[in-house]
């Protein structure tokens, strides 16, 4: 028993949904009482969902007998992108309620049947789980909470990336600014972190931005494991980096693809990483202008992604073969090296793409490194280690005297 979807709902941003599980029978589960359990709800209508509309019904004995409630999640691409490849949603009002979840669709997508998918009941922490059972043909979890999300990898909201940003300009080593707003208004920062006795006319530049593709929340992960390793080596008595640099950091080049759950485009339907190399959307604008501003010298870049390919199948580093030297290509393999899913570079023409305006207006080399949304080992964890990881790869740094 599911509701329908109206067309209005559909329009409003393809969430949602909910229904009329408070008509649960307890007869089918030998008597138990739910009187004290409220309807179940589900939303993708809050910062950062998105990908799914999630149908609440009651289950009537299929399957497994022990669920209270039976939640469908159909994978969907409001931008109607092909391979569905981002989830988040969340259930409501179904603490200690063991729900049967279904992906409907999941062949839609490249996900895996044998993935887990992660929950959290703290959005604020991001301190995603890994449920304990494989998506498959549906599976059992027990909600730990009123309030839980559950998405296929480590969703980073663009709430958390503000809050990030603000804690960030508290740090001495550290400056941000707002360097504009996207299409709806969200601002757009700017990390720019380098030691304090900077020389700052023989410093180089060192540019690093992600989300482009607003549902490769991986890059979010990775950027904050390069700040760490960034503020750990400027404030290491023993070490530092051989070269001064000074690290440009854009946090969240699609705002509006982040808050709306969209996977790979913005919330006009531009694939950001094409639209580099003439009148940009008014997103890569500011971070255009923001790094003819405030760059000179690129000794390195980075453009972090994901892909939904599955783990090995793809390319850890993409590059533009017209950047790129000897020296540079020995950085690219050790990039590849930090990257635990994928095991080769490619080089393609690029001009419409961040590394292509890296290249046509600093002459330099920015690489786009692509981590598996699938890979079976990733935690939260390993993705700040791969972070710093490339931040280790690209730089060098040398004991203090
Ligand atoms: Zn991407």
């Amino acid at each position: 028993m599911f509701n329908h979807l109206t067309d209005i709902t559909r329009k409003a941003r393809r969430i949602l949904l909910l229904s009329a599980i408070g008509a649960i029978s307890a007869s089918w589960v030998g008597g138990t009482a739910f009187a004290s359990a409220g309807p179940i709800s589900a939303t993708t209508n809050f910062d950062s969902g998105g990908g799914a509309e999630v149908a609440v019904g009651s289950f009537e004995g299929a399957g497994d007998a022990r669920a209270d409630a039976r939640i469908r999640v159909e994978l969907t691409d409001p931008m109607g992108y092909p391979h569905k490849g981002y989830l988040h949603f969340k259930l409501e009002n179904g603490a200690d309620q063991t729900v049967f979840i279904e992906v409907t669709n999941i062949d839609d997508s490249r996900m895996p049947a044998d993935h887990r998918l992660f929950y959290t009941t703290d959005l604020e922490k991001l301190d995603w789980r890994k449920m304990e059972h494989e998506i498959g043909n549906g599976f059992l979890f027990t909600l730990p909470s009123d309030q839980v999300y559950i998405s296929n990898y480590h969703a980073y909201p663009y709430r958390n990336i503000v809050r990030r940003v603000e804690e960030l300009a508290r740090h001495p080593n550290v400056a941000t600014e707002v360097i504009g707003q996207s299409h709806e208004g969200r601002d757009m920062h700017a990390i720019r972190i380098a030691a304090p006795d900077l020389d700052r006319e023989r410093a180089l530049d060192y540019v690093i931005l992600t989300r482009q593709h607003s549902g490769e929340v991986q890059g979010s992960w990775h950027m904050d494991g390069a700040i760490d390793f960034i503020l750990d080596v400027i404030e290491d008595p023993a070490r530092q980096f051989a070269d001064d640099y000074v690290f440009h950091l854009i946090p969240a080049a699609n705002p509006d693809g982040i808050f709306h759950g969209i996977h790979r485009l913005d919330a006009q339907g531009h694939n950001l990483n094409r639209q580099w190399h003439a009148e940009s959307p008014v997103e890569i604008a500011a971070i255009k202008n923001y790094l003819r501003d405030n760059v000179r010298e690129v000794h390195w870049g980075l453009d972090l992604h994901s892909s939904t390919n599955l783990p090995f199948n793809y390319p850890a580093v993409w590059y533009d073969e017209r950047a790129v030297d000897e020296e540079a290509l020995e950085i690219i393999e050790e990039l590849v090296e930090a990257v635990n899913s994928f095991d080769t570079a490619n080089a393609t023409a690029s001009d419409s793409r961040s590394r292509g305006f890296i290249y046509r207006e600093f002459n330099a080399v920015m690489v786009t490194t692509e981590v598996s949304t699938y890979w079976p080992g990733q935690t939260a964890e390993s993705l700040r280690e791969e972070g710093r990881a490339f931040i280790h790869a690209t730089t060098r740094t040398v004991a203090t005297d």
